[in-house]
């Protein structure tokens, strides 16, 4: 993309040679913009005008900060002003009877061209003696300077309906514009330099002032407008605290060591919450309106695969903090708990730290090497771990007399039975410990038929895993419809897409073992059709029989996949185990439950939502300060006023947003993936996905409101917005013009 900006006076015609200059592209096939920055009513004084052009679209609406090429209209400009966030080797042309080696020395790291814009100007009548339009002559000189041929520009002059002496005056200026083409060239001598006028150019508004006119028309005004911030519906709702719109515009800006920085605030696990969520801020997410979600889970993944994470300094503090259990919650927690600066000590009953994403989660759905890579950054914060060391009852109380603070992560270890009459044996085994296995990779299934009962991600895992173990046959068999099935969605398609098929509507009765032959065992299971019926308690449609309509589906093993429930053993008969609740109320140390014990949530992302919570109400208790959870999660912008409203899609102005279809992901075929644990998704190669976002109900610094602005009194400086009450007359153009409802106004 090449980015022009263009300094002037207003009356010169500097907004008319930025749309010439995008008319001689768009006119060549490009992408184009071009707009202006300025206040009509203040004739002559400065103004700027912008200009883009790119082979690709263009959906940067900013002003131009950073130009790679200048051009001044009057040459009173020439200054410090012209040259911010100028490229270096980027063109400057002046409007200047002078030659350009006599910039040459104030401007040494930029090639140079000047034209006399202003006799072309005055010679084919064009404007006034006193008020020359220098805009069509310069739209020839640009031409020239940029290498384009000199009918580009009398094409784009003809296309805005110029015609005559504007044509004659471009013409002249291609012919008259001298170039300085290298900044090396400037020493010793000036060789392309035609003419040599050391007189400089007075400017052709002298006098005219860049002052703000005299009347304050701010006093005209009955309301006023201000920048807020409101809540995006991906940032409300996702359960681990994302700042999502916050590491999306990171990502925007191809800053991923930031994009990461503003995720490690929240959560220890991008990259395993980028591979494994099932992402309800996708769900939520207002683009959804306009052309489909953000893909928020790929680019959190991004972040977490791209990003390097800076070394963070944390207080020492003195206090010890166990933690039971080493799934995301109690990670989470000991991860916040550590950055917080206390000594943090996780205790797990298996070989392995990690929970469910070691042990159930299969590795062609997230890696085992992404789990460790993560884990490791919080053992690096000065975690120690005892794994091999299962608490129980007696233990959780020593704890709570060793430490000053407790958290139990232990998650769901009941497993559901069905009493299928084969229960216990080799042949029904439960999907938590086939998936245990699997990970152990010390289990065989080869060649054989399999039913899995169950509607949940763990019976899908254990199918796709099967067939990956080389299984003959797998079959889901499910009481409810696919709608009900809690299994995240696009789990169950891959399943489908790579041969599992599902039995729904089908209650199993019973197993019993069928003659063998002669090579292994074989089972028959007794199965009910079910239709659905009222919604239950969990407001699902209940599986109603049908009676007399019992069959028999054969197979070699049998997959129990009913779902887990919370083990409550270790604590005192009768506690109600629930986030927030003070456990063990007999003993002064804080004891909290955390993640799926505690929630019965099921997420990772919910686990990880959980331990934060917790670990930031521990620090508040242990040191008496007030941290909240939402400032915990967010760095505080220089805004007027915060809102705590979610922004829905109604609020903001879709029309102001181009569509833009989402990023693809590619993926293993199904037949390649029946046969590899290898990772299906292969993941996002950049993070462009990310300028989808609209960044709800937050400024990101699109300028449109500055652009728009017909007084020419609201600017940015730096991060914020600057409004000049004293003339805002309050016409409400910038809150009209915002995309995403950042203004608002106010009655005085
Ligand atoms: C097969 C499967 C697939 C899933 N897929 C997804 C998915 O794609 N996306 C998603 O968001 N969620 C998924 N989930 C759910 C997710 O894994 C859990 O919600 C999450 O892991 C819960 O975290 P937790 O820390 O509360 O518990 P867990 O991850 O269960 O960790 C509990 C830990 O405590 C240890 N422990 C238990 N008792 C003791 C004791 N007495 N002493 C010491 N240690 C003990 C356990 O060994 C374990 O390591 C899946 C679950 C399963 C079973
Ligand atoms: S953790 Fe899940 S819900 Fe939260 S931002 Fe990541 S993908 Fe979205
Ligand atoms: S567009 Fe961006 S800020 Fe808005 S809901 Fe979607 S991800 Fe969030
Ligand atoms: S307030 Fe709105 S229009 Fe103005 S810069 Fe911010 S997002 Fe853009």
């Amino acid at each position: 993309m090449i980015e022009i900006r263009i300094h002037g006076r207003g009356g010169q015609g500097g907004v008319t040679l930025a749309k010439l200059i995008a008319t001689s592209r768009f006119l060549q096939g490009l992408s184009v913009q071009a707009f202006g920055l300025y206040a009509a009513e203040r004739s002559g004084a400065p103004i700027q005008a912008f200009c883009r052009y790119s082979e690709e679209p263009i959906t940067n609406r900013n002003l131009i900060y950073e130009p790679d090429h200048v051009i001044v209209l009057d040459p009173t400009l020439v200054g410090a002003t012209i040259m911010a966030g100028l490229k270096a080797g980027g063109w400057i042309l002046i409007n200047s009877p002078q030659s350009p080696g006599e910039f040459a020395t104030q401007f040494p790291r930029n090639r140079l061209a000047t034209v006399d814009a202003t006799t072309i100007a005055r010679d084919n009548n064009l404007g006034t003696r006193s008020v020359p339009i220098v805009n069509t002559a310069l739209a020839g000189a640009v031409c020239r300077m940029l290498g384009f041929p000199p009918e580009d520009a009398y094409a784009a002059l003809e296309h805005l309906g110029f015609r005559g002496s504007n044509l004659t005056a471009a013409e002249r200026a291609y012919n008259e514009v001298r170039l300085l083409a290298s900044p090396r060239e400037i020493e010793p001598a000036d060789e392309l330099v035609a003419t040599a006028d050391t007189r400089r150019g007075p400017s052709i508004l002298e006098g005219a002032g860049a002052a703000l006119p005299g009347i304050k028309t701010g006093q005209w005004a009955s309301e006023q407008p201000h920048r807020r911030q409101m809540i995006p519906p991906c940032n409300h709702i996702c359960p681990a605290g994302n700042n999502v719109q916050g590491f999306l515009s990171a990502l925007a800006r191809e800053k991923p060591d930031e994009a990461l920085a503003i995720l490690l605030r929240t959560t220890p696990f991008p990259s395993v919450c980028g591979r494994a969520c099932p992402a309800p801020c996708m769900e939520a997410c207002n683009r959804i309106e306009l052309d489909g979600a953000v893909n928020v889970r790929e680019m959190e993944r991004y972040a977490g695969d791209h990003g390097r994470a800076n070394p963070e300094q944390f207080a020492n503090r003195e206090e010890r903090i166990a933690v039971v259990g080493s799934g995301p919650a109690g990670l989470t927690a000991a991860y916040h708990l550590a950055r917080f600066g206390y000594r943090v000590k996780v205790f797990e009953s298996g070989r392995e730290i990690g929970g469910l994403l070691r042990t159930g989660i299969p590795e062609f759905r997230l890696p085992d090497d992404v789990v460790s890579r993560e884990i490791n950054r919080i053992l690096d914060l000065g975690v120690s771990v005892a794994t091999n060391h299962e608490i129980n009852r007696q233990a959780l109380l020593d704890l709570a007399r060793d430490h000053d603070a407790v958290l139990v992560a232990t998650g769901l270890q009941e497993r559901q039975d069905l009493r299928l009459g084969m229960d216990g044996t080799e042949t029904v085994v439960q999907g938590i410990d086939f998936l245990d296995h699997v990970h152990r990779k010390d289990v065989r299934v080869d060649g054989e038929d399999i039913l899995v009962i169950g509607g949940g991600n763990t019976a899908i895992d254990a199918a796709r895993s099967a067939l990956r173990l080389g299984a003959e046959r797998v079959r889901v068999v499910y009481r409810r419809t696919r709608q009900e099935m809690p299994a995240i969605g696009e789990e169950i398609d891959e399943a489908l897409e790579e041969g599992v098929t599902i039995e729904l509507l089908t209650q199993p009765i019973a197993l019993h073992e069928v003659p063998s032959d002669g090579i292994r065992r074989h089972y028959r299971l007794t199965c009910r059709r079910m239709q659905l019926g009222e919604p239950d308690e969990s407001g699902r449609r209940a599986p109603v029989e049908i009676a007399g309509s019992d069959f028999d589906l054969t197979c070699h093993r049998v997959i129990l996949a009913l779902g887990q429930s919370p083990d409550v053993s270790v604590f005192p008969e009768g506690t109600e185990v629930r986030e927030g609740n003070q456990l063990l109320g007999l003993l002064e140390t804080p004891l909290f439950a955390i993640g799926d014990l505690a929630t019965g949530d099921g997420t990772i992302a919910g686990a990880i939502g959980s331990g934060r919570r917790t670990a930031v109400h521990i620090h508040n208790v242990l040191s008496g300060e007030q941290v909240r959870i939402s400032e915990h999660a967010d760095a505080l912008r220089d805004v007027d006023v915060w809102c705590d409203e979610v922004i829905h899609a109604d609020a903001l102005r879709m029309h102001l947003f181009e569509r833009q279809p989402a990023a693809e992901v590619e993926s293993l075929s199904a037949s390649t993936r029946r046969s590899t644990f290898d990772e299906v998704h292969i993941g996002l190669e950049d993070s462009s996905e990310a300028a989808r976002c609209l960044s709800c109900g937050v400024c990101n610094e699109c300028d449109l409101c500055c652009t728009y602005c017909p007084e020419g009194v609201l600017k940015r400086v730096g991060h914020r917005l600057e409004f000049d009450y004293s003339y805002c007359k309050g016409c409400g153009v910038c809150m009209a013009e915002c995309p995403r409802n950042v203004i608002f106004m106010s009655h005085l």
